[in-house]
């Protein structure tokens, strides 16, 4: 502490600033204690070495006071948060650019090293938040600063005297099923007006009147008080591809949540009871915003049920011979029915095995497996060329997949640890369908 004097010594004579900013202006030097015990530590001490008393002065020449603010600050936090159910949270403060400004100058005067301070945004945002840990703690909310995935944050800003409260997404994993061959994962706006409502999609806003998004999302939002909710889906089926086996990994997203601790078995329980036997869903868990990006990027192996419908009769010996032929590398031109959103693109996907048997009518029921990304309905017909090779040309015939089933998406996310996470407003553009 001597030291401390030595270096702060003339700044204490010149009785300009506050036992923060005193305290702050050597923070990093250490000494265990908070910036205003360490000011008001060094001011004693100083008093005691010169023979002369040294208050604190009236007014700060750097902060003008302002951790007399604090408490108000902090309530003020506390009124917005009422409602609102967290258990992270991080408070920020914009400054006047002119107060980082005197702080550096102030400490080059007096021959203070900047690097042994600490800026004073820092300090300020802990006192708050600290202050409002408190606060929430006596109103029986249990809550801890995060500086990486706050639910909320609060965000002070000094000199229009603002405060902003922001609430992050909640997000939570699962898997589903789509048990019928009529709706899309996501909802779609209405091509004719965008989502506005109009005679077209009788003023719905949309192409379909449900998606395994707002099935699944119904629930979860009057639970959790949301204001929105998002899918995310590990790819996507077609709309007439029902999604079965142990279902397909999603998060789903959801702004504004008034309540995130949440009996998620319940909610499980709710959401498949109210679906009409559409969609299920299993495996639900609340996880961090980064899972999404995982999710989505990553490229899963398939396994399908395809039934398939010849423009001639086959014999079952060929079909055996074309299926043994497909297994391998299949070299793929972007398809003429996504090629309206997609690049023209070769891209080049194996298939790591394929069965199947010819029924009474003479269409085939095909399992396939394969890896991610294959387009199954074009490996069957070829897509004009565009898909080599294929059944239709290795048979040398017309054929199509009437009907198609994702048996298993094969994915597995490891249990992540029960937080919750940070997210950003950005829309996410639903990829192609998988198949
Ligand atoms: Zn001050
Ligand atoms: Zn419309």
């Amino acid at each position: 502490m001597s030291e401390l004097l030595e270096k702060t010594g003339s700044l204490i004579a010149d009785e300009l600033l506050c036992d923060h900013c005193l305290g702050r202006s050597v923070a990093q030097l250490g000494s265990g204690l908070g910036n205003a015990e360490r000011g008001q530590a060094l001011r004693v001490l100083w008093s005691f070495q010169q023979g002369a008393p040294c208050p604190e002065p009236q007014s700060c020449a750097l902060c003008g006071g302002i951790f007399a603010s604090v408490d108000s600050w902090a309530e003020r936090a506390l009124a917005r948060a009422r409602g609102w159910q967290f258990r992270t949270y991080l408070v920020g403060t914009r400054t006047p650019p002119r107060l980082a400004q005197i702080e550096l100058e102030l400490r080059r005067r007096y021959g203070l090293d900047p690097e042994w301070g600490e800026p004073f945004k820092q300090e300020f945002n802990r006192e708050v938040g600290r202050r409002l840990g408190l606060m929430l703690e006596q109103a029986g909310q249990l809550v801890q600063a995060d500086f990486r995935e706050p639910q909320v944050s609060f965000s002070i800003d000094l000199e229009r005297q603002k405060l902003r409260f922001e609430v992050n997404p909640l997000f939570i994993y699962g898997r589903y099923r789509k048990l019928v061959r009529t709706i899309p994962q996501t909802h779609w706006p209405c091509r004719a007006c965008r989502g506005r409502g109009c005679p077209r999609c009788d003023y719905s806003g949309k192409m379909y009147p449900e998606s395994v998004e707002e099935l699944i999302a119904g629930p979860v939002l009057a639970v959790t008080g949301g204001s929105l909710a998002r899918l995310h889906g590990a790819g996507r089926e077609d709309i007439n591809a029902r999604m079965l086996g142990t279902g397909r990994p999603f998060v789903l997203e959801i702004k504004r949540p008034r309540r995130r601790e949440l009996d998620l078995a319940a909610l499980e329980m709710e959401i498949n009871a109210s679906t009409e036997d559409k969609v299920q869903v299993s495996q639900l868990r609340t996880v961090r915003h980064g899972l999404v990006a995982r999710l989505k990027s990553v490229q899963a192996q398939k396994r399908y049920r395809a039934l398939v419908n010849f423009a001639r009769p086959v014999e079952p010996e060929q079909l055996d011979q074309a299926l043994a032929a497909l297994v391998g590398p299949i070299e793929q031109r972007t398809p003429r029915r996504v090629s309206h959103r997609r690049a023209d693109r070769l891209r080049r996907r194996r298939v790591l095995s394929l069965e199947g048997q010819l029924d009474a009518a003479g269409q085939a029921v095909l399992l396939i497996h394969c890896e991610g990304g294959l387009y199954v309905k074009e490996l069957v017909s070829g897509d004009e060329g565009r898909t080599r090779p294929s059944l239709a040309e290795l048979l040398g015939l017309t054929a199509q997949v009437l009907e198609l089933d994702v048996l298993e998406v094969c994915a597995d996310f490891p249990v992540e640890r029960r937080s919750l996470a940070q997210g950003t407003d950005a829309e996410v553009a639903p990829g192609p369908p998988d198949g």
